[in-house]
């Protein structure tokens, strides 16, 4: 009974075993006449051998040990691993009339690949690849590895892949018809070009501008756009197959010196865009800070293995573009307007790289808006900063003019200001002019015209005259004993007497157009103009009467006052001067003197 029990356990745990070894193994692939390329994922087992130093046979061992499971979820993609990974699957031709296939790793940055392929009849072909070996000698001149496979109809192919790298453990694996493979890679290719076309003409159009506008934010956007384009150069193979192929050190190296450069050039770019130094100077210092970090995280990429370097580098993005959203928000909510365009690059730009960089995490499968979201985030990324920039610089060209305006505005109201003071100055001037004119024509003390002033004015009265043969007639006046009214009541009563006269002469004289003047002392002369020598003798005994009915008052005192006057009527058709005239009404005043004085007389 007991043996049987025994018997009964063993044969069940046999069967247990075999069901668990079913459960993990994979049903060939089959290759029909209507297979064009299929993804080897859904068919392979694989198995990390952590130590690297397993070979064929010891990794066909732990097949045979049923140490090989299944892909979780057929995404092939492991993150950052140590030693190797074994990979396999059967592929059977059952009635494709191909009998020779490629087959390709779509990712391409492995270090090094080596493919198994074992034959029924025991043959075994060994191929490999990878970037740590010349471009050269890949089967077909492409920028992910691949392998020329013969199934011949009816075959069935055993194949045990061996992946080992440092980046990323990513082995999608893709059989192709050759057909097949020239019409996805030629897709592919034109994908490719038309993004790299984008960013060269985004580039050549920033350059131009950047030359003639010498915008530090031009260049700023360069250093981005050229650092950025690299990394993807790199990370896709282009980077390998044109510009490194035969340099296992620039493969594995510009993968963290590109990334390094790129965030250098993005962080860069938003502190200069942002204007972060002057809006908000605590962002400015942290992106700083990051700039500094990834230029001394650049120079380490080129002194420590890939592997160190990294996983820290591609952790840091998100960080690095997390900080230049802040800085973005921040100082649109400071109102700095042209942030606006910035902050939805940034987001577009984000969403692609973090779709990319999920997928070399594990945790986003591979697909094509995924694979290429970094592609599609930055080309529109690209577009919007450049369309921003170009905002930024028209709304900078249109504060300075404001500032000019303002500037301009602000000289002519100061120019008009300083003009009208000028015109007033200029007024107070020509006033200050004419008092003084007026001053110098006039005598201090009686206030009538001074003898230059009336010499002056007769001499045109005269010529006046000359012209409409009118007559002119000159009176020499001069007061009586005046001498004896200073020694009398003093010098200070005499110029009132002086003034007293001098205002009963003017008015006497004013009704009949005379220009009257101090001669000087106590002499004064006065022309009429129009006047002959009857009526100037009238006019002057007129006013002598009037000089002895209005005695002069000064203070208390009341002095009467006289005065000799001369009469002298020119001859207006004679060439005589003024002089000559003044010397004969003078004469005629001497005799008015001698006759006994306060009397009128002509010679
Ligand atoms: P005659 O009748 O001969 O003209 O006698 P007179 O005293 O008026 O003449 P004379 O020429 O001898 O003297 C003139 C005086 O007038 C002398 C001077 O003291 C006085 N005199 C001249 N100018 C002024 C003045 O501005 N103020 C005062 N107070 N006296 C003056
Ligand atoms: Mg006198
Ligand atoms: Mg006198």
């Amino acid at each position: 009974m007991l043996r049987w029990r025994s018997r009964l356990i063993r044969l069940l745990s046999i069967l247990l075993a075999l069901l668990a070894a079913n459960a993990f193994a994979r049903t060939p692939l089959q290759l029909a006449a209507s297979t064009a390329q299929v993804s080897l994922a859904p068919y392979t087992t694989f198995h990390h051998d952590e130590t690297g130093k397993d070979d064929l046979a010891a990794a066909r061992a732990r097949l045979a040990g049923g140490g090989f499971q299944r892909i979780p979820g057929d995404n092939p993609s492991f993150g950052f691993q140590d030693g190797a990974y074994w990979f396999h699957l059967q592929v059977s031709n059952r009635d494709s009339p191909e009998d020779k296939w490629l087959l390709t790793q779509e990712y391409a940055l492995s270090d090094r690949i080596d493919l198994y392929a074992t034959y029924p009849d025991g043959r075994v072909v060994h191929a490999s690849g990878g970037d740590h070996l010349p471009f050269d000698q890949r089967n077909i001149r492409y920028r992910h590895p691949n392998f020329w496979l013969s199934v011949p109809q009816g075959t069935t192919v055993d194949l045990m892949v061996r992946v080992q790298s440092e980046s990323s453990m990513q082995v999608p694996l893709r059989l192709y018809a050759p057909a097949a493979f020239i019409e996805q890679s030629r897709d592919a290719q034109f994908a490719i070009g038309l993004y790299y076309g984008i960013l060269l003409a985004l580039f050549i159009y920033n350059l131009v501008l950047w030359l003639t506008l010498r915008d530090p934010g031009y260049f700023w956007y360069l250093f981005h756009i050229s650092a950025f384009g690299l990394v993807l150069f790199t990370l896709n193979g282009l980077g390998f197959e044109y510009l490194w192929p035969r340099s296992a050190w620039l493969a594995d190296h510009m993968v963290p010196l590109s990334i390094c450069l790129a965030l250098i050039g993005m962080q860069q770019f938003a502190r200069i865009f942002l204007e972060l130094k002057q809006r908000w100077r605590f962002g400015d210092r942290v992106a700083l800070a990051i700039i500094a970090f990834f230029v001394l995280l650049g120079i380490a990429a080129t002194q420590l293995p890939y592997r160190s370097v990294v996983p820290l580098a591609s952790a840091a993005v998100f960080p690095c573009i997390g900080w230049i959203l802040v800085e973005t928000i921040v100082v649109l909510r400071r109102g700095y307007k042209p942030a606006k365009l910035f902050l939805l690059a940034w987001f577009l730009f984000l969403l692609g790289t973090g779709m990319f960089a999920a997928i070399a995490f594990n945790l986003l499968p591979k697909n094509f808006v995924t694979e290429y979201g970094v592609q599609i985030g930055s080309a529109l990324e690209m577009l919007l900063l450049s369309i921003a920039l170009g905002y930024r610089y028209a709304a900078l060209r249109n504060e300075n003019e404001r500032i000019v305006r303002e500037a301009r505005d602000q000289l002519e109201h100061k120019v008009e200001q300083r003009t009208s003071e000028l015109r007033n100055a200029l007024g107070q001037l020509e006033d200050a002019h004419h008092r003084l004119s007026e001053f110098s024509r006039h005598d201090g003390l009686t206030d009538l015209y001074n003898r230059t002033h009336f010499r002056e004015a007769f001499e045109h009265l005269l010529s006046e005259a000359r012209n409409s043969r009118h007559p002119i007639s000159l009176l020499m006046i001069d007061l009586d004993h005046f001498k004896k009214i200073n020694d009398s009541y003093g010098h200070l009563v005499g110029d009132d007497c002086l003034r007293c006269t001098s205002n009963t002469m003017a008015e006497a004289l004013a009704p009949h157009g005379a220009l009257l003047a101090r001669f000087g002392g106590e002499e004064f002369i006065a022309a009429l103009p129009g006047m002959d020598l009857a009526q100037a003798s009238a006019v002057a005994e007129e006013l002598r009467q009037s000089l002895n009915r209005r005695p002069c008052v000064s203070g208390e005192l009341v002095i009467p006052v006289s005065a000799s006057i001369g009469v002298h009527s020119v001859d207006v058709a004679a060439k005589n001067s003024v002089e000559s005239a003044l010397q004969v009404a003078d004469q005629a005043l001497y005799a008015a003197k001698a006759e006994g004085r306060d009397c009128v007389r002509t010679l």
